[in-house]
């Protein structure tokens, strides 16, 4: 059976009432959006040129470990473009002609944001660029020696990629957004200022140590944040009156077997493994994914961008390789 870990940075399989929540939490303009604020910056400079000269917006990848808010930064300019936006993903957009039909139900102005854009086929992506590059259509009519092709004309419309992973993104899809914008981890007081906002729209009270607290222990990242106080306020709700003190913070925590650093069983199993089976040497990631027993891109994209960020894992040529401060975490 998997287990479903409350500090995975994956959209989990919520169900309605959580995501109507979720909905609600998604900041929507800039100025609700906490932190990034050299990517909003250069944002508002991009929006502002481009309703000047009444263009669409250039396109633009984002990418950064997940939960650091892409796909909530994809609404936000859509919002502030004043446009609509149409929501898929690379693994949805089967073939070719998935794609056609998304594209020729566009208006013009409007934002299609594709998340996970590296899991994008080729036919696929062949189709893609020249629809980013001139806004144009090639599509194959008939088969055999009867097959010609057609050149449409689309709206002129927005891409918003958003990526875990820019190498492994073909370069020409790559070289076809006009701005490319790498989100970072947050920093722990603006996780706190998400999880107030949260928790005020939420109608919850969280005192400021335990925002604090959770904001230590949210892996620097807003969907953890959400996730953990949402947790909370359950213990809170059956256990108190409501109110989220550092008590009722600690005892969810505890509970939740979350660590000091937001480390959970699983990371601690990660590590572990690492300093028995290879001490201060280097493994290799699918080495690493045979030992616990995740895939290796579960460890690629969730485990290893945080413990990277703390400094207890390294990338080395040969591997991945856990650092004295990493393996002091493990076996105090
Ligand atoms: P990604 O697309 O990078 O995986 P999301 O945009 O889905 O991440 O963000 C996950 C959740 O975290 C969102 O539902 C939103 O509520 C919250 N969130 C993300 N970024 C921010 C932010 N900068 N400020 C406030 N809340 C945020």
């Amino acid at each position: 059976m998997a287990i479903e870990r409350i500090v995975d940075t994956s959209p989990h399989e919520e169900d309605t009432t959580e995501q109507i929540i979720e909905v609600s939490l998604r900041p929507s303009t800039f100025d609700e959006y906490v932190g990034q604020e050299r990517l909003k910056m250069n944002l508002r400079l991009a929006i502002n040129a481009a309703k000047k000269r009444a263009e669409p917006l250039d396109h633009i990848l984002l990418y950064g470990p997940p939960g650091l808010g892409k796909t909530t930064m994809a609404v936000v300019i859509a919002n502030e473009m004043n446009a609509n936006i149409r929501i898929t993903a690379g693994p949805a957009i089967e073939k070719a002609g998935d794609l056609a039909s998304i594209l020729t139900n566009l208006q013009d102005g409007d934002v299609l944001f594709i998340d996970e854009i590296h899991r994008l086929g080729r036919s696929v992506e062949e189709v893609l660029y020249s629809a980013m590059e001139d806004y144009k259509l090639d599509i194959m009519i008939g088969k055999g020696p009867a097959a010609r092709s057609v050149r449409l004309d689309l709206p002129k419309f927005t891409v918003i990629g958003a990526t875990t992973r820019t190498g492994s993104l073909a370069a020409p899809l790559r070289d076809r957004f006009g701005h490319i914008y790498r989100l970072e981890f947050y920093e722990p007081a603006e996780i706190g200022r998400i999880i107030q906002r949260a928790a005020s729209i939420l109608g919850n009270t969280i005192d400021a140590p335990a925002a604090t607290l959770l904001s230590t222990r949210a892996r620097l990242t807003p969907r953890i944040a959400n996730r953990l106080l949402k947790r909370v306020r359950d213990y809170a709700d059956v256990n108190g009156d409501g109110i989220i003190d550092t008590m009722t913070a600690t005892k969810a925590l505890q509970l939740l077997e979350i660590d000091e650093l937001g480390l959970d069983a699983g990371d601690r199993n990660l590590l572990r493994h690492m300093v028995t089976h290879y001490g201060d040497n280097p493994v290799g990631l699918t080495t690493l994914a045979a030992l616990t027993g995740d895939e290796a891109s579960t460890i690629e994209d969730f485990y290893e961008p945080y413990l990277m960020q703390i400094g207890f894992v390294e990338r080395t040529p040969r591997g991945r390789r856990i650092t004295p401060k990493g393996r002091r975490h493990v076996e105090q």
